[in-house]
C-alpha cells in the first residue's frame, strides 16, 4: 500500500547522530501526550496518524518508551555493555505503563531496528501496543 511504501521510505533515513523529533519531545519544545516520566525515560502516546490507523500495525493503545539520554543508542543494534541497565529499565517501564493503560489481557513490545526493521526515528524506542486481539506474525 502507499502507507507501507511511505513507512519504508522513512525507514531508509541515515543512521547518524543527528537530532530527532524525540529531542524536542524530551525538551518539551513540542506538544506530546506524556503518560509516564522518570529520571531515565518517558512514555508517550504514539501520534498514530490516520494513514497508520488504517494499517495493520494500528492498535487502540499504542505508546512509546524512550530514553531521555540517547547516549549513542540511535538503534538497538548500537547497544553496548554500558547500556544494559538502561535497556532493562525501559522494558520494566513498558510493562508498568501497560498495566497503567489497562493492558492486563496482554500487549506487544516492538523495537524496529534499521531500514529492514522499518525504523523511522533514530533514537531508541520501544513500541507498546494493545487493546485488541493482536495477530502473529507481524508484517
Ligand atoms: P519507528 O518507525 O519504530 O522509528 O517509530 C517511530 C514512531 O514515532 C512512529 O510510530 C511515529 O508514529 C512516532 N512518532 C513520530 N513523531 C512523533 C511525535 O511527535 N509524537 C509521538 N509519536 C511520534
Amino acid at each position: 500500500s502507499s502507507e507501507e511504501r511511505a513507512a519504508q521510505a522513512a525507514a531508509a533515513q541515515a543512521d547518524d547522530d543527528a537530532p530527532t523529533i524525540f529531542d524536542k519531545i524530551i525538551a518539551k519544545q513540542i506538544k506530546s501526550d506524556i503518560i509516564y516520566e522518570d529520571d531515565q525515560c518517558l512514555a508517550l502516546r504514539d501520534i498514530q496518524p490516520q494513514a497508520r490507523a488504517r494499517a495493520r500495525m494500528a492498535a487502540p493503545v499504542h505508546f512509546l518508551v524512550i530514553p531521555k539520554h540517547r547516549d549513542g543508542l540511535t538503534r538497538l543494534s548500537r547497544a553496548e555493555e554500558r547500556h544494559k541497565a538502561l535497556l532493562g529499565h525501559l522494558l520494566f517501564v513498558a510493562q508498568l505503563v501497560a498495566k497503567q493503560e489497562g493492558l492486563q489481557p496482554g500487549f506487544r513490545v516492538v523495537i524496529n531496528d534499521g531500514p529492514q526493521g522499518c525504523q523511522s526515528v533514530y533514537h531508541l524506542h520501544l513500541h507498546i501496543m494493545g487493546g485488541r486481539q493482536l495477530s502473529w506474525p507481524p508484517g
